[in-house]
């Protein structure tokens, strides 16, 4: 297959992923015919919780072998708490997938758009746009990514146990500092915070040690320690003044959703998850089983993964085009809510998902929203 097209495992999921996952595919495509020169391919694949009901297996049969040979993944949301294993745990393939593609790097941006009501009343609320980079295979989700990996599990007593190894915590941490390396580049801070809890856990000591190893080979980025705790505190008070925060799996998990509350809701949650080999794209949030079928899901979340993976393949191919695609569909985003033409019902506008679909397919063909990316 040429550079320019990719092939893309597209795994709808459960509850709003399937309509969520389809308002992306067409924003991409549409931005793939206005710029030019890449192609996605889109694959479904069956998987998630329903699939799980109906057919007693979470994933189709030889849909983890597609999966693995794909450019990338693109996913909706998974799970449904009406269904579950025999344990009580939700039907949850994607772990799996984090855990068997060795997706380490879960890059989680947490952006302010205009004339969404910030959750904040200080004015600077307007400038936060930092991303949590959330180890995505161990820590405190080592025992959960496959179920039986428990030292202690019974009915008096279970232990769940936090991993930090030295291998990823390496990969971690440069990938942060890369990243926080290409935001300064754009003009952001260029920083990044290692948040832990150093004083009490031992794998937190070591999380930490290997960040201070790692730091020396970026003299040019700043580098700083936060205890996750007061880290809570203080994505309550300054979010504007951190840029890359990079935290173990459930830390992150946590604050990431803190993250989705200070710019709105986790409507505007994107996600990528990154290894050495496989990127898998989907939004932060859930499949939302509250407002399934309803048209009122936000699909920007969605939408943003897209251009988290159009970024991803474009330094995987080596095909520019599709990070022009990436940039034309965040300038319409971005344009849309100065403009206030975005209004998800999510933030107490009017629109639903179809509506949210089609004001965007309006501002990609607009020739002063093309010319923001084109010029
Ligand atoms: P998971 O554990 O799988 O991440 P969750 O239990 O945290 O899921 P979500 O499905 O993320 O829950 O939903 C949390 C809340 O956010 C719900 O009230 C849901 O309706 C809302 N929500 C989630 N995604 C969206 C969206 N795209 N648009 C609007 N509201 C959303």
């Amino acid at each position: 297959m040429n550079n320019n097209e990719f092939q893309i495992a597209t795994v709808p999921g459960d509850g709003i992923g399937k309509d969520i996952i389809n308002s992306a595919i067409s924003i991409v495509d549409l931005s793939s015919e206005i710029i030019g020169g890449f192609k996605c391919n889109w694959e479904n694949i069956n998987a998630g919780a329903e699939y799980f009901a109906q057919e007693g297996c979470d994933v189709e049969p030889g849909g983890e072998d597609r999966i693995s040979n794909a450019d990338s993944i693109f996913l909706g949301a998974i799970g449904l708490p009406t269904i579950r294993h025999k344990d009580g745990t939700e039907v949850c393939p994607h772990l799996r997938f984090r855990e068997m593609f060795g997706l380490y790097a879960g890059v989680r941006p947490v952006k302010a758009y205009p004339n969404i009501t910030n959750r904040l009343s200080n004015k600077l609320a307007s400038n936060i746009d930092l991303v949590i980079l959330r180890e995505s295979t161990e820590g405190l989700f080592y025992t959960a990514a496959v179920h039986n990996r428990c030292p202690v599990d019974n009915n008096d007593e279970v232990q769940d146990i936090m991993r930090i190894t030295r291998k990823t915590t390496e990969k971690l941490h440069d990938f942060a500092f890369k990243l926080a390396r290409q935001r300064k580049s754009k003009g952001k801070l260029g920083k990044v915070t290692c948040v832990d809890k150093a004083n009490v856990f031992r794998s937190q000591a070591l999380f930490r040690k290997i960040f201070d190893e790692r730091k020396e080979n970026f003299k040019d980025i700043e580098a700083e320690h936060c205890y996750v705790d007061a880290m809570a505190l203080n994505l309550i008070r300054n979010p504007w003044e951190y840029d890359v925060m990079v935290m173990e799996n459930m830390f992150g998990d946590i604050l990431s959703d803190l993250g989705g509350g200070l710019v709105g809701g986790m409507g505007m949650a994107s996600c990528a998850e990154i290894g050495d080999n496989h990127g898998l794209f989907q939004p932060a949030h859930g499949s939302a089983p509250d407002i399934i079928g309803q048209n009122k899901a936000n699909p920007l979340a969605t939408i943003l993964s897209s251009t988290l993976m159009l970024d991803y393949l474009s330094d995987k191919k080596g095909c520019k085009s599709a990070s022009e695609g990436s940039k034309l569909i965040e300038a319409a985003i971005e344009i849309g809510f100065k403009r206030n033409e975005l209004r998800p019902i999510e933030f107490g506008g009017d629109m639903g998902t179809k509506a949210v679909t089609e004001k965007l397919i309006t501002l990609l063909k607009d020739k002063n929203v093309q010319n923001e990316v084109l010029t």
